[in-house]
């Protein structure tokens, strides 16, 4: 079977962790968001599709959920030591070398898409890793602040105001003439089911979803989402934040309904959340909490099941 997922950073690493584990036989392809990506002292970061890779790579500091695990921070030091900004976004050693490499190939030519299945020679993640796009494609965030109403890039509203100041909107620079990476559609074409992962419905999920071509090629597949909202609260970092700017509750009924029952065929929620329902929707709940490798494991099985039942 070939398995479709999108996926953000942390919430869709750790469930196609899971994914991996309980459909080991199924060739499975990540659509990675690059809205997040920012270029930092001249080298380029693509801190979601490094966040799968690493995790399904073996790479990663468990406990943060993001960054190389044994890291260091010499780097950051000395830029630091030099006065250079920006000293609010956390770059370790190890993760500086991926940075480098693709900042060099992308130098060099290659698009991302080349860099990043040549960054995953190393990491072998088990798993077909894609950037929904090739070309640059940024989230902004408009806030206002003392300094006026202006827009930011995302990493410094989520990283360094912590989304303490209201974003107002989002724009994703650049979505209008950005097209999905080789192989993006074709994998969309061939697979036999989608999974919307529990990443960010906003910045994650909502920013994939707008590269002109692919919400259209996953209205005709079985998409089975699974809920990043627990209980009206995100289960880690600050998605309510986004939702709130784009006018959206902090519910598993609200994220539903902004994918649109169009998209989604079968959603899973948490027990506590079992009255969501959307016509056209078949509706699940099962314990959503991936706290260790075997309950994201669980989870992605559940996901599974709904889709067979869906299209059985
Ligand atoms: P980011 O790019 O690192 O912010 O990560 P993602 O976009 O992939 O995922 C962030 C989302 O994952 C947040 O909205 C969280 O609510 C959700 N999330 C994180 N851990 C869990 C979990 O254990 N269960 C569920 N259902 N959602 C989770
Ligand atoms: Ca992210």
């Amino acid at each position: 079977m070939h398995i479709v997922s999108l996926a953000g950073g942390i919430g869709g690493a750790r469930f196609l962790r899971g994914l991996r584990a309980t459909a080991p036989d199924d060739q499975i392809t990540v659509i990675g968001n690059t809205g997040d990506d920012i270029t930092l002292f001249g080298l380029r970061v693509c801190p979601d599709l490094d966040t799968v890779m690493y995790t399904l790579g073996g790479g990663i500091n468990e406990e943060q959920g993001w960054g190389r695990l044994d890291e260091t921070h010499v780097v950051k030091e000395e830029l630091a030591a030099y006065g250079v900004e920006p000293q609010w976004f956390g770059l370790g050693d190890r993760d500086f070398a991926t940075h480098i490499v693709r900042s060099q190939m992308l130098e060099a030519g290659f698009p991302l898409s080349q860099i990043t299945q040549a960054l995953c020679t190393r990491w072998q993640p088990g798993v077909r890793l894609l950037p929904m796009t090739d070309d640059r494609c940024e989230t902004h965030v408009v806030i206002s602040d003392e300094r006026g109403r202006r827009a930011v890039h995302f990493q410094e509203w989520w990283v360094r105001l912590r989304a303490s100041v209201p974003a107002e909107s989002f724009a994703l620079v650049g979505v209008d003439a950005a097209k999905p990476a080789p192989g993006v559609l074709e994998a969309i074409a061939e697979a036999d089911l989608v999974i919307l992962p529990p990443s960010n419905p906003v910045v994650s999920i909502g920013t994939i979803l707008q590269v002109p071509g692919i919400r259209e090629a996953l209205l005709a597949k079985t998409v089975v989402g699974v809920s990043p909202i627990i209980g009206g609260a995100p289960v880690r970092g600050m998605a309510d934040a986004c939702l709130t700017a784009i006018g959206v509750e902090t519910s598993a009924q609200a994220v539903l309904e902004l994918y649109g029952a169009d998209l989604v065929d079968g959603w899973l929620v948490a027990p506590e959340d079992s009255g969501v329902a959307l016509e056209g929707v078949r509706v699940a709940a099962r314990p959503l909490l991936m706290t260790d490798q075997d309950a994201a494991a669980a989870i992605a099985r559940a996901a599974l099941d709904l889709a067979q039942e869906l299209s059985g």
